[in-house]
């Protein structure tokens, strides 16, 4: 499956596939590209791949990778082993460094001039875009007792952007002060405001920001959420934030106008997708 711009701001490649290592692939060692994987393969190392067996031209089979996450350089076999080439595959080992496990998610990310390459748990990928290390700080400017709060700002993969407190009041506004997922939920009262006390959340998230050309701080891009569901959105597991997703997402034709965003789309910004083997 191709990066979509979520997986490419999150690791800051140009373009880049991923797919669940099977058990089979594992146990045998090798792994037989597919679709996207080929492309980007092929675009990458262009006619030096070998065609044949490993052991015909060790030299020419041995391709080298960036080690994902710490950018060690290693070499693996990649090659096409039939003459016509209906097949390219790569070697995992151990030994050269890159063994994922049957259920991982493994992945080639095209960065700068390098190619990376890695793996990691299922659930691990998954929560890779988990949490908001700046949102407390961006929920208290909107709901403190300052009229005008200025503008935070958060860091995403060594981008900043902005989000305006005040649209962020503008949303609870437009909400009613409930929450958009569940109306009935109970809320406290903030104290600052006296009203009911609802958190504002980014519906495309903002790390997908380099994908649009029109900002994601918008009042389209903005829902509002009781506590419970907007830490729901960020953390809960794939099968808790897909309806959450789906439902907040009907009705939502200015922001799947203005962005051009599909319900599909959307689950890939939450890294809700089934990934393929
Ligand atoms: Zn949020």
């Amino acid at each position: 499956m191709r990066f979509g711009p979520l997986q490419k701001a999150l690791f800051g490649a140009s373009d880049g596939t991923y797919s669940a290592v099977t058990d089979r692939e594992h146990y045998d060692s090798q792994i037989t590209l597919t679709g996207n994987e080929v492309e980007l393969a092929e675009k990458y190392f262009g006619n030096t791949i070998h065609i044949g067996r490993v052991s015909d031209n060790p030299a020419a089979a041995a391709k080298e990778f960036r080690l994902y996450p710490t950018g060690e350089r290693i070499s693996l076999n990649l090659v096409y082993p039939k003459e016509d080439k209906p097949e390219l595959r790569l070697y995992i080992s151990a030994t050269a460094g890159f063994k994922p496990e049957g259920g991982q998610v493994w992945f080639l990310a095209r960065k700068g001039g390098d190619l990376w390459i890695g793996g990691l748990d299922g659930n691990h990928w998954k929560s890779l875009a988990a949490g908001d290390p700046r949102d407390t700080d961006y929920q208290e400017a909107i709901h403190s007792t300052n009229p005008s709060p200025e503008i935070r700002e958060v860091e995403v993969s060594g981008r900043t952007y902005a989000r305006n407190p005040a649209l962020g009041r503008e949303c609870l506004k437009r909400a009613r002060y409930q929450c958009e997922f569940d109306a009935g939920i109970g809320l406290f009262t903030a104290r600052a405001t006296g009203l009911p006390y609802v958190e504002v959340h980014h519906f495309i998230p903002l790390a997908c920001q380099g994908y649009f050309d029109e900002s994601l701080d918008c009042l389209e891009n903005l829902i509002a959420l009781s506590p419970h569901w907007h830490r729901a959105i960020h953390y809960a597991s794939i099968t808790e934030t897909i309806p959450v997703v789906e439902r907040l997402f009907v009705g939502r034709s200015e922001l799947a106008a203005k962005f051009d965003v599909t319900l599909e789309d959307m689950l890939r910004f939450y890294q809700c997708e089934a990934i393929d083997q």
